[in-house]
């Protein structure tokens, strides 16, 4: 479950409370329209965080609180409502104040861990923009150097990933426009996309996996100084997040959860 989706489902929470608070709503319409084990369980399908799912849960009791300690109704949703309103802002907080430097090609893709990124290094999971997050990879990985031709000649890396839901495709990774040598030293060439291979696990044989990214970025004055100074009709100083320097892809089998540390690229 991306953000945007967490902070719409704060924004029902708070909206249901409010509206119980003000005897809009009654528990059992409450029960009806969010706070259920089935909501709850729905929202653990989709990721949701764990904040927001005990939240739910405690939402969910209102009815037991109503009818065994009905005095203490009222002050249980107002700070249930109070949680909702800090989890919500927190999320504002992130998304405003940290530059996270997501390459262009992954910014509707990556759904950034917060805990494990910072403005120099970024790591997070693929989720597609139906929200599923499996997916099967085509790849050439265990492509040959060929060494009758010059190294801007040879295929680079390329990775694509199909959403197993709505199947829609996605270039997770092209070594000849991603990162610092592909972007900025223009090696390597596109690989043709029949020159791809479809991954499967390696212990149970399942085409579909969970896709985890690592990014080391360039740094940003660096890039500046050594690109966007010297070659001002070719970049502008934003175009840093697209000339990273080390990629990482880790996979993890939707069947059987076998988790393997598949690709791992120094990019110049
Ligand atoms: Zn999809
Ligand atoms: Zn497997």
């Amino acid at each position: 479950m991306d953000n945007r989706c967490e902070q719409q489902e704060l924004i029902k929470i708070i909206g249901v409370l409010d509206s119980l608070k003000s005897d809009a709503l009654t528990i059992e319409d409450a029960n009806r329209l969010l706070f259920a084990p089935k909501e709850v369980k729905h929202l653990e399908s989709e990721g949701c965080s764990k904040l927001i799912i005990d939240l739910v849960w405690e939402c969910c009791e209102l009815e037991n609180i109503q009818s065994l300690i009905p005095d203490k109704l009222e002050s249980n949703i107002i700070k249930l409502k109070e949680r909702a309103i800090e989890l919500l802002k927190s999320y504002n907080g992130n998304d405003n104040n940290m530059e996270y430097p997501i390459p262009t090609h992954l910014k509707h893709l990556l759904k950034v861990d917060m805990s494990k990124s910072d403005s120099n290094y970024l790591s997070g999971s693929i989720v597609c923009e139906c929200g599923c997050d499996k997916f099967s990879i085509q790849h050439n990985e265990n492509r040959e150097y060929d060494p009758q031709i010059s190294f801007d000649e040879q295929d680079g890396l390329k990775v694509i990933v199909n959403c197993k839901e709505c199947e829609k495709e996605y270039v997770l990774f092209d070594e000849s426009k991603h990162g610092f040598n592909g972007f900025v030293n223009e090696d390597c060439r596109t690989a043709s996309n029949d020159s791809l291979k479809e991954l499967s696990c390696k212990t149970c044989g399942s085409r579909f996996f969970f896709v985890n990214v690592g990014i080391e970025a360039e740094d940003k004055n660096q890039f500046v100084e050594e690109c966007v100074n010297e070659f001002p009709e070719r970049f502008t100083a934003d175009d840093y997040v697209d000339s990273f320097d080390w990629i990482t892809i880790t996979l993890c089998c939707a069947n059987c959860n076998e988790s393997v540390d598949w690709i791992d690229l120094e990019l110049s």
